[in-house]
């Protein structure tokens, strides 16, 4: 096959492929599951409260409940306000599945906005300028890790009387170290899944300032039982409940919960590396003009979730497409985030959308590339993604 060859025509920079990512699990991790394993408890209970405890002392928030996704954490806050038809949620078209599909499942209309340029995430005058009267709810995403402009979006929500749900998948931590995201959130979701800073192959976590709101999250995580029958797995736990509404089957294993205990452990030290990490990619492009690192304001408030690179194409004779292509013939794995939500059928289709009704994210989805960045990353490792990057660079470069 063509594209199986070098760019140049000779060997690849390595000759065993560099998957794009890879988990890091430790012995503490898998010790830690063996003992719940033996524990007899495999569903929710204690490693779960323990977890949620753990992460709520991170962030010094206020109230945490562990959901089985990212996901469902999202969708539990926008149940917590009772949507109805017609009602609209503002979503920012350069994100992940996950942020708009939930709005769906409640009956209301995701209402999709462009982004900032060159952060990817949505900015307080796009998010403004989408508010009607039916607006009942706003969704940022804090892209690759970087926080959004949380003290404007707030501004703009307080005053016209819309809720925010930040989708924190990607930050886990960002922000000033007093002041993480999530912690004086009225809501704020993160995901546990394989990928993410901290993983519990599957998992979630919401957390709230509201007291009531977090106590009805985790009633409808479970089918909307209630509370006492939450607590059926202590020993003093009875066999009786009430249905108080109808829920859902979003409660997080025990079995998760011990990977997430010993992750969060570690957390500080995965974030090091992935910094590290981060600080050498910017170094290593910061002299070719065709290519433009990762944005990031204030590194070190940074999570480093995705070191997304972006090119400048008119500087390259190639498409971003191609380019990756060719990372892989140097047997280097590369991602691409995001595909715009506006690009794809469904909502394409529903709302009439085409690609330059977003330009800001279009612009960015074509020319951005996911480079390896991850705990375990070794520098040799590190060291041949950049030699691909450069050496293919070159080659196209006009
Ligand atoms: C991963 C992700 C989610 C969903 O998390 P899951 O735990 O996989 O459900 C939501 N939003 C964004 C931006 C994500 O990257």
């Amino acid at each position: 096959m063509a594209d199986r060859l070098a760019i140049d025509g000779g060997s690849p920079v390595r000759n065993e492929f560099l998957p794009y990512f890879r988990p890091s699990i430790g012995q503490g991790e898998i010790d830690e599951v063996v003992d719940t394993l033996r524990s007899g408890w495999l569903t929710t209970g204690p490693k779960v409260q323990r977890l949620e405890e753990a992460f709520k002392a991170y962030l010094g928030a206020q109230n945490a409940v562990a959901v089985n996704s990212g996901t469902a954490a999202l969708h539990l806050a926008l149940a917590t306000l009772d949507l109805e038809a017609g009602d609209e949620v503002i979503v920012p078209t350069y994100t992940f599945a996950a942020t708009a599909e939930v709005v769906v499942h409640t009956g209301a209309t995701p209402v999709l906005v462009d982004v900032d340029p060159e952060s990817g995430n949505m900015r307080p005058t796009d998010f403004e300028a989408a508010i009607n009267p039916r607006t009942k709810a706003v969704i940022p995403v804090h892209i690759a890790g970087q926080a959004c402009d949380m003290d404007g979006i707030n501004e703009v929500a307080n005053r016209h009387g819309v809720v925010v749900v930040e989708d924190a998948a990607h930050a886990l931590p960002a922000g000033p170290a007093g002041d993480l995201v999530g912690r004086t959130s009225r809501f704020a979701c993160f995901s546990f899944y394989a990928t993410k800073n901290l993983t519990t192959g599957e998992g979630g976590m919401l957390v709230t300032t509201d007291d009531e709101a977090a106590a009805r999250v985790k009633r409808l995580s479970l089918h909307g039982l209630s509370h006492d029958a939450w607590d059926r797995y202590d020993e003093i736990g009875s066999w009786y409940y009430e249905i108080e509404e109808p829920g859902y089957k979003y409660n997080l294993t025990d079995i998760a919960a011990s990977l997430g205990l010993r992750q969060l452990d570690r957390l500080g030290e995965l974030q090091a590396e992935r910094m590290a990490q981060a600080e050498r990619y910017a170094d290593a492009f910061s002299e070719a003009s065709w290519i433009e690192g990762a944005c990031a304001e204030r590194p070190e408030e940074h999570a480093w979730h995705l070191y997304i690179v972006r090119l400048n194409l008119d500087q390259l004779t190639c498409t971003r497409n191609r380019f990756i292509e060719a990372l892989r013939a140097e047997n280097i794995g590369a991602s691409v985030h995001f595909i715009p939500l506006h690009l794809h059928p469904y909502y394409r289709n529903r709302f009439g959308h085409r690609p330059e009704t977003f330009p800001n994210a279009f612009r960015l989805y074509e020319r951005s590339i996911s480079l390896p960045l991850y705990p375990g990353l070794t520098a040799a490792d590190q060291g041949d993604v950049i030699d691909a990057v450069m050496k293919i660079g070159a080659s196209f470069a006009r």
